[in-house]
């Protein structure tokens, strides 16, 4: 049988694996950062009628530019993250993914570098391959923070063209400050006019306010959102980002035309319409992920401080290390994720009666590992 390597594939996608969080049938999911509370019934109902009047004009192409989401994207914005923007400010596409993948597409590409502080995100890096952006991977302290000098090192000897900061970063769940956001502005700007992105797709998880703000007189930022985590919508596939008008000019040279479904933006309006109610969850999962940390640090874990929904924990040194660790809680029913970071696992936090089967399972686990 003909396999990948057998055909005329770009020499840089050889011998690659694709983005694979497993998507496994077992009792607790707690490995893909999802929020684990259903849309609530009255909003599902408000999407039926919204996605029915849609249906009733799918014989056209949706609204290309997306103007009333993108309007209602900026409200919301502007009411939650201390920072007036307006539809010309927004842009929006089926996840943030596609976003990041646009604004590579646009400031990235052949000849050009991406730099990403890990361990982060990996799909800044997946992104980056796929549109031919070369990657380059910055330093962390010890303890997960931006090291800034580091940081500002890297930046005036490699002049990156496109400057990933994630916060709070996945899947250590540090949020960044607004001034290390800064001394990394000046520093990309420095080296030359290169594009920031802060990828606040868990700003809602946060104790700090939004790095919104920061977007005030900084033509070459950033700020990239999604509605996948805090909104409860993964399986909607809408993200967005807010920046100067001239960068949603510049994402819609390589937007596809008609990229985002009249269904999908029906559902996302729908969605917005119950802010309150979805983000109302949030401020529960902000508690339950205070809890997992606690409990954790309890049982003798090293637990990174955590602003996002998730918890990373650790440390597993022993044979097998933290992977041996996460086949023995899957063996539990507990799909917890292994983002490859030494000794180290990321739950995501879910609803209570999930979060104490998680516990259990550690503490089953720990205790058989000590016997
Ligand atoms: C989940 C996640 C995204 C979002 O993905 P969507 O495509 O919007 O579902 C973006 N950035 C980070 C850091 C994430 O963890």
């Amino acid at each position: 049988m003909t396999g990948i390597d057998d055909l005329p594939i770009r020499d840089e996608l050889r011998g690659k694996s694709p983005y694979g969080a497993p998507q496994l049938d077992v009792p607790v999911r707690l490995n893909t950062n999802e929020n684990p509370h259903p849309l609530p019934e009255a909003l599902v109902a408000r999407i039926a009628e919204r996605v029915t009047e849609a249906a009733r004009h799918l014989n056209r192409y949706p609204d290309r530019d997306a103007v009333e989401l993108r309007t209602e994207l900026a409200r919301y914005l502007t009411r939650t993250a201390g920072y007036g923007v307006a539809a010309e400010n927004v842009w929006a596409a089926n996840g943030s993914n596609e976003v990041l993948q646009q604004l590579l597409q646009a400031f990235g590409g052949p000849g050009r570098t991406a730099l990403g502080f890990e361990p982060s995100y990996s799909m800044h890096a997946l992104i980056a391959r796929g549109t031919g952006t070369g990657w380059l991977s910055g330093p962390r302290e010890a303890d997960f923070r931006i090291d800034v000098a580091a940081a500002r090192a890297v930046i005036a000897e490699r002049r990156p063209h496109v400057v990933f900061v994630c916060s709070p970063n996945n899947p250590t769940g540090t949020a960044v400050g607004a001034d290390t956001v800064l001394a990394l502005y000046e520093a990309a700007q420095a080296a030359r006019p290169s594009l920031v992105v802060v990828d606040e797709a868990y700003g809602e998880f946060s104790h700090r306010p939004s790095l919104l703000p920061l977007l005030d007189g900084r033509p070459n930022l950033v700020v990239s959102r999604t509605m996948s985590k805090a909104f409860g919508a993964a399986g909607l596939r809408l993200g967005y980002l807010a920046a100067a008008p001239a960068v949603v000019d510049a994402v819609q040279l390589v937007r596809l035309p008609y990229h985002l479904s009249a269904v999908t933006q029906a559902t996302a309006l729908a969605a917005l319409e119950h802010t309150g109610t979805l983000l109302g969850y949030v401020e529960q999962l902000k508690a339950e992920r205070d809890r997992l940390v606690t409990e954790l640090r309890a049982m003798g874990c090293e637990v990174t401080d955590s602003d996002a929904n998730f918890v990373q924990f650790g440390r597993f040194d022993g044979p097998g290390g933290a992977h041996a660790v996460w086949q023995a809680l899957l063996e539990r029913g507990v799909l917890v994720r292994d983002n490859g970071v030494p000794g180290r696992l990321r739950v995501t936090a879910g609803t209570p009666a999930e979060n104490d089967a998680f516990l259990d399972a550690v503490r089953a686990v720990l205790k058989e590992s000590n016997r």
